[in-house]
């Protein structure tokens, strides 16, 4: 998907031209994927612009690189006011926002801690990322050949840089397959997550998805469907899910700021219910839809430009 060129990129403090946000190729980041980001998306909704969620997105930017013992050297409300004032210069009603945090241009070697730690934000127009197709009528995914780091090995509740060299595999060999998407196992073979989207699978009525143990990333868009669908008196288990059950699911779809809601409508070749979205993740989508296009927002999930 090529990036459409916007006018200004936030770096360490400074708006500076699209062309001009460069670093240099020593840089830590560039060698031991040193980064830490996040993909936030600002919604043209019926009643204006916004951004959603935007506290939380900045709040799991800071608590990744802490992960890494990394402090990022702004505050929580001067890296969401940053967001604002980058969103605003780029005269954008939607778009997608990327702030990375990285290690920057100090001393050679592993040791991350000699080496400035970095702060850039770029927002571009970005539109369905899986096609309008993907989210009305699905897509076809596989089981990856690849696991999710095992816990203790990679932190997975991290966005770091360096864990989505996995991601990338795990997507190349899907679309080598002719799959649209893929689904890692954890180490112990329970269903963890997209290679970046987290999943859901109903079953009998009751909506399914696999805990923070699975080695998942804890989406925001997870959070916000889980308590959409709790508010709509749907159960909603957190539990290790099987790879079978996939199989066996009524309805199955992802949920990640890229792909929004999206259903899945085969795993592996086996048809997801009858193939077609059902109504658990209709409803759930609809419920999505209202607060990010509709801009019904009842629950401060929208930071209004
Ligand atoms: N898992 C992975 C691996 C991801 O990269 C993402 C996208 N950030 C998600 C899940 C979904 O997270 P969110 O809903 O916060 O975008």
């Amino acid at each position: 998907m090529p990036v459409k060129k916007t006018d200004k990129i936030w770096m360490n403090g400074t708006l500076v031209n699209w062309d001009d946000a460069k670093i240099h190729i020593m840089s830590h980041v560039v060698h031991y994927g040193s980064s830490w980001y996040e993909g936030i998306r600002c919604y043209e909704t019926a009643k204006g612009s916004a951004i959603f969620r935007l506290d939380r997105h900045v709040r799991r930017l800071v608590e990744s690189a802490k992960i890494y013992r990394t402090q990022v050297p702004y505050t929580q409300q001067q890296l969401e006011d940053a967001v604002l004032a980058t969103v605003r210069a780029n005269n954008l009603r939607a778009c997608y926002i990327r702030p990375v945090v990285y290690r920057g241009y100090g001393e050679v070697g592993l040791n991350p801690l000699g080496c400035p730690v970095d702060v850039a934000i770029a927002v571009w127009e970005w539109g369905v990322y899986l096609g309008q197709n993907a989210l009305n009528d699905g897509i076809d995914v596989c089981i990856s050949t690849w696991n999710r780091p095992a816990p203790n090995t990679l932190p997975a509740m991290a966005k770091a840089g360096g864990n989505y060299v996995l991601s990338g595999m795990m997507k190349m060999d899907a679309l080598q397959a002719g799959f649209g998407e893929a689904i890692a196992l954890d180490v112990n073979g329970f269903v963890s997550e997209g290679s970046g989207e987290n999943i859901f699978l109903i079953r009998d009525g009751v909506i399914h998805t696999p805990p923070f143990s699975s080695s998942l990333l804890p989406g925001i868009t997870r959070q916000s469907i889980i308590q959409l669908a709790r508010e709509a008196e749907y159960e909603v288990v957190e539990m290790n899910v099987p790879r079978e059950m996939l199989y066996v699911a009524d309805e199955i779809f992802f949920t990640g700021t890229a792909v929004e809601v999206t259903p899945v409508k085969s795993v592996d070749r086996v048809p997801v219910g009858d193939g077609k979205p059902g109504p658990v993740t209709r409803a759930l989508q609809k419920a999505f839809f209202d607060v990010v296009r509709g801009g019904e927002d009842t629950r401060g999930w929208l930071r209004w430009m």
